[in-house]
C-alpha cells in the first residue's frame, strides 16, 4: 500500500464515532500494518480496514 492509499483512508475518519474526538489529537492513531489500518481512539474505539477502506477482521 503506498502512503497515498494510507492517507485516503486516514482522512475518511476525522472524529472517532464514540467520543467524537478529532484525528489531529494525540488522543486517535493510526498503524499500518501486513496491508492493513488499523484507526483507533484511547477511549477503546477501533477499526481496521484494508486500502480500499473494506473492513478486515
Ligand atoms: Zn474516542
Amino acid at each position: 500500500m503506498n502512503g497515498f492509499k494510507f492517507v485516503a483512508v486516514v482522512r475518511k475518519y476525522k472524529k472517532c464515532p464514540q467520543c467524537g474526538v478529532s484525528w489531529k489529537t494525540t488522543d486517535m492513531y493510526q498503524e499500518l500494518k501486513d496491508e492493513v489500518i488499523t484507526i483507533g481512539c484511547k477511549c477503546g474505539w477501533q477499526i481496521r480496514v484494508d486500502e480500499n477502506n473494506k473492513k478486515v477482521k
